[in-house]
Order: C-alpha cells, then structure tokens, then sequence
C-alpha cells in the first residue's frame, strides 16, 4: 500500500490516549487530524505543547508537527469531511454517585461526528465502554449519519500504559479488531498496516468480545494486585513477610511477578473505574454473581490506603492531629501527572482531614494537584516537604524517591520515621541510618 494509499485519521478526544494516538500514527505516516472539544488543549497541541506528563511525547509531537501530517481542530464538520477512519478517543469516568459507566461523552462525540458523515467511513471506538455499547452506537451512527448504511462502526480496545504510552502504541503486544463486516476488517488494518507489518498478533473478533477483553484485562489486572495485598492483611496479623511471599510466589512461572507487588494498591483513570463499570454492567444484564468477587478487589484496594494511615499513625503514638507529614507522591504512580484516583493523594487528604499538617512533593503531579486540591502545602523536593517532618511517607515509587540517601534526608526532619506505601525502599538501609521503617505486610 502506497502512502498516498493509507486511509486519513482522525481522532476524537485528545486526552491521555488520544493525543497519543494521533501523534504515534502521524509519526508513522498517517495524515492525522486530533479533535477535542476543549479548546486551550487543542490550542496547546497544535503550538507543540503535551498538556501532560508522557515520556518521549513531546519529542515526537513536535515531529509530527513538523511533517506537516498532523493538525488539530475544534470543528466536527471538518473531521468528518477530512477521515476515512474515525477513532473515538473520550473519556469514560465513573458517573457520579453509581458505580456505571458515564457514556455521555461517548455518545455526544458519535452523534455530533455522525451527522457529518456525508461519504463511506468507519468510526472505530477505542474508550473503554460497557459490553453492548458499540452495538447500539452502531445503530445510531447509520441512523444519524447522512451516508446511512455506508457508515459502519468498529472497536478497538486500547491497552497502552502511562509512563509507556508512546512504545505500547507503537508496539502493541495485541491489536483487538471488532468488527461486523470484512470491508470494516481491512479498513482497520489499514489504519494499523505499519504496526501489522512488524507482526503484531491481531485478534480479529465481534463487538461484544472486543469490548470485554478490555475490561476482562484490566478486571485480572486489579483481581492480582489485590490478591497479594490480601495476603499482606493476612501478614499482618501473623507476623509474615508479604515481601518474601510475593517474590516466592513469583518464581511460579504460573504466577509471575508482574503486578503481583504489595503496597498500596491501584488507583488511576482506568483500572478502578472499570471493574466498578464491569460489575454494575453485569448486574444490569443478570449476571452480577460472575463477577461479584470484583467489589472485594476493590474493598482489599480501598482497604490499603487506610492501613497506610494506621501505620503512620502507629508510628506517631496514635494521633494524626498536627503532627507534620511529609508525603512524597501524587500521581497514580510514577512517570505519570495522572492524580485521578490517585492513592497518593487520597491518604495525604485523608490525614489532612484528620488535623495533620500534611505537605506533598511530586515530581510530575503538582500542578494537576494544586489545581485539584488547593486545601493540601506542596513542596519543591522531597527535602523540602521533608522538613522538620514527624514523619515521611513515600505513597508513589517514582524512581528518583528509590535513590534518596536516607542520611541526607535524616538530616531535615524532626523524627526519623518512615511508612513506605509502595515497598520501594531498603528497609535495611534506612533502619540502619537511624529510621523507624514500616511497610504494609512486613514485620
Ligand atoms: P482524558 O480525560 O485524558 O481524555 C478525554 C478527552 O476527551 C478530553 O481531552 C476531553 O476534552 C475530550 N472530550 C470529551 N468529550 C468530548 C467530545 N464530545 N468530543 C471531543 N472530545 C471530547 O481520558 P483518557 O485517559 O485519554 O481516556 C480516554 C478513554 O480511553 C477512556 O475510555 C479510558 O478508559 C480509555 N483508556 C485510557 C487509557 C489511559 O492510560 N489513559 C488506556 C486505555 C484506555
């Protein structure tokens, strides 16, 4: 296939995953067109800006701008005049107040496309959406779009990580094609042929499982990282070490390592959100009980971030009011400014809440925290929040908190304690320059 060939992109909602989309698949020589309908963030991208923290995206941002291959707009008629294929990139929160899935972006985005929709095109959802929800856009799409039957609707699972967006884009372990035609099938390959080349496996499906594998993907991701924190509540009553249990455990190929840490646990724009959205799904469509053991791995993970607060408090004689804390850690987790759901922040509010002089340093979040908690002190370095600090406690394991030297830092605070939410330090280390050390499921 010729360049000239290559079917003309665009992308729908330039957030974390859009604006990555559309700037990975103009470096690999699609023309792109990213639409948002936030203005100043479509502004930013078109001036070469990221709004956010993405190792290596802005780098390849300003090249695609270069090429001339990538634009940005605010204007659905402009999008539909210039694609071929349409990616719906939008947000999908927790609605407020109910574990569901908020589908309203969803559904104005693909209304307010499809009534452009003048010639043959195929719009392609990449959101993570509800079982059931691509088959009745698709309907709406044919029913709303002026080209009618021509119009045709896939899904497309996205899987990319934060902190490793640009590579999981540009080199996907798995592409998802749901579609309900052949003529959708080879358009979507299309749009995917120089990452196809490389010999990506493809697993070629209906709408319904491609929409699940998603949520069936994120749901065995949370269901692990929750498993070994269970076992780090069972530590901790019987005096274990959840640490060596989890490396134990880890030499099971069966088992694995990966997202089998303590600490913590998940928080985030996706994982959280999507098992809570899976099992109120599966209720709604009768069968809730497969999937009930979700609202535990949730209950386990919301149960870490007050733990973390009792060892604090454990380690302050038991009262959090105005003793000074020193929290390092915002984001969701490390090489990411994400703070939805962060954990981070949901235990330095919560102690800020109970009359504790809380400061937080991050290396990538703090502006996205600000903004979203003005109430909370931020600081400049984690020296800096650690100043005269009853106690420290590290809540994201950004690599830079992994190489603090336990003397220099002895040095600024008041009392040498620390609560190492994310199992990053070396306790030895830091108990023998003087610090009381504690961790979720460790002695
Ligand atoms: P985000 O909030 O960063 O981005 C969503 C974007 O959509 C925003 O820029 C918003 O302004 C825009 N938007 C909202 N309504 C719109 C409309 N009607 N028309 C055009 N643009 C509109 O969210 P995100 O993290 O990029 O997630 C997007 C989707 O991708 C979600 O379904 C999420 O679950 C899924 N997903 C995210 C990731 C991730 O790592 N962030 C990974 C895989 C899947």
């Amino acid at each position: 296939m010729e360049v000239s060939e290559l079917p003309r992109l665009t992308v729908i909602g330039t957030g974390y995953l859009g604006a990555t989309h559309a700037v990975c698949m103009a470096s690999l020589g699609y023309e792109v067109l990213g639409l948002d309908v936030d203005a100043r963030k479509v502004e930013r991208l078109a001036s070469g800006e990221v709004p956010f923290f993405e190792p290596g995206l802005p780098e390849l941002l300003a090249k695609a701008l270069d090429s001339g291959r990538l634009r940005f707009t605010t204007s659905y008629q402009e999008a539909a005049e210039f694609g071929d294929v349409h990616f719906i990139c939008v947000g999908t929160p927790q609605q407020p107040g109910s574990d569901a899935c908020d589908l309203r972006y969803v559904d104005a985005s693909v209304s307010d496309l499809a009534v452009h929709l003048t010639r043959k095109a195929l719009v392609v959802g990449k959101s993570t959406v509800p079982v059931g929800t691509a088959a009745r856009l698709a309907d709406l799409v044919r029913e709303l779009a002026p080209a009618g039957e021509e119009v045709e609707l896939a899904w497309n699972p996205e899987f990319l990580r934060e902190g490793f967006a640009v590579d999981d884009t540009l080199r996907p372990d798995r592409l998802v094609f749901g579609t309900t035609s052949e003529w959708a099938r080879e358009r979507l390959a299309s749009a995917f042929k120089p990452i196809l080349d490389h010999g990506t496996p493809v697993v070629d499906t209906d709408l319904a499982t491609a929409e699940l594998v998603k949520v069936a993907a994120n749901s065995f991701l949370a269901t692990k990282i929750s498993y070994i924190n269970a076992m780090a509540e069972i530590c901790e009553v019987t005096g274990a070490d959840v640490r060596d249990l989890a490396q134990a455990l880890a030499y099971d190929d069966r088992i694995g390592g990966r997202f089998l840490q303590p600490g913590l646990g998940f928080g985030g724009g996706c994982l959280p959100k999507d098992i809570r959205a899976f099992a109120h799904r599966a209720e709604e469509i009768g069968v809730g009980q497969a999937v009930s053991f979700l609202r535990e791995v949730d209950a386990i993970n919301r149960r870490r971030r007050s733990r973390t607060i009792d060892l604090v408090r454990g380690l302050l004689g038991g009262r959090l009011d105005g003793a000074r804390i020193a929290c390092l850690g915002a984001a969701f987790k490390p090489n990411s400014d994400d703070i939805r759901d962060a954990p981070a922040l949901d235990v330095a509010r919560t102690m800020h809440g109970l009359g504790a002089h809380v400061r937080v340093y991050d290396p990538a979040a703090l502006d996205n925290a600000r903004l979203a908690y003005p109430e909370l002190r931020y600081g400049e370095s984690a020296l800096d929040v650690a100043r005269d600090a009853d106690v420290v406690v590290l809540l994201t394991e950004w690599s830079e908190f992994r190489e603090i030297d336990p003397a220099a830092m002895a040095e600024v605070v008041r009392h040498r304690r620390i609560v190492d939410g994310r199992h990053a330090l070396d306790a030895v280390l830091w108990r023998s320059a003087g610090w009381e050390y504690r961790a979720l499921g460790r002695p």
